[in-house]
């Protein structure tokens, strides 16, 4: 049952981790079942199915979006989500900019890093950072508020905390960096249905769950 689930997972986790319920590829029923447990916060990957939900449930949930963004795309989704988490060039950002302005609103958004180095995943690599980084200052209508990483597909533990820890160190320097409100580190969005303890215990604070609620 989807409320059990929820109810596990949120009796795992400590009270200052945003759990994420990642309603991909799930129905309107199940993904309405999810906000009746009491979980408001969900992530869809594909624009053309968070429209669809959107139609439905409205500004009711607080929408995450997590999948590879197209340029084109853009325009659909601002002015409805609480947090994109997957930007992951300078080429995206300006888009997310001039459509947010266009609309007059501001939109929130996470880096999507690879530090895993993995071909099939989107995601700044670690030496193009800096580039994006000083690249922020000049969007008004754009805010950086974290960092998102996906784990890398392996069984083993100890690098997929080593990627963890490793994304905890940068987003704590450029906390320490970023004087004014340029960058506001709010977000560690690490962790999913096979490795959200390990993300908590390296330091994350949202966690992105699919399989384990809906299962
Ligand atoms: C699908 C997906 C998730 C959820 O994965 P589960 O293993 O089902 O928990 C989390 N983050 C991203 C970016 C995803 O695409």
């Amino acid at each position: 049952m989807i409320s059990d689930n929820i109810k596990r997972i949120k009796s795992e986790i400590p009270d200052f981790v945003t759990l994420v319920a990642v309603s991909k590829y799930q129905s309107i029923e199940d993904t309405k079942a999810v906000l009746d447990a009491g979980v408001d916060d969900l992530a869809e990957s594909k624009v053309q199915d968070f429209l669809k939900k959107y139609e439905v449930l409205g500004d009711r949930p607080r929408w995450h979006f997590i999948g590879h963004l197209q340029k084109n795309k853009v325009k659909y989704l601002i002015g409805k989500t609480f947090l994109i988490h997957s930007v992951d060039s300078i080429e995206l950002l300006d888009t997310i900019e001039r459509e947010s302005k266009k609309q007059g609103v501001v939109t929130d958004v996470l880096l999507q890093l690879n530090l895993a180095r993995e071909d099939s995943k989107s995601g700044i690599l670690i030496e193009d950072l800096d580039a994006v980084l000083e690249a922020l200052p000049k969007y008004q209508f754009v805010k950086v508020k974290g960092l998102m990483a996906i784990g890398p597909l392996t069984q083993n533990n100890d690098k997929i905390r080593d990627i963890f820890v490793e994304l905890k160190k940068i987003y704590d320097r450029i906390k320490g960096n970023s004087v004014d409100a340029v960058v506001q580190m709010n977000y560690l969005s690490m962790g999913m249905t096979d490795d959200y303890t390990i993300a908590i215990e390296a330091g994350s604070n949202m966690i992105r769950v699919g399989r384990k609620i809906f299962s």
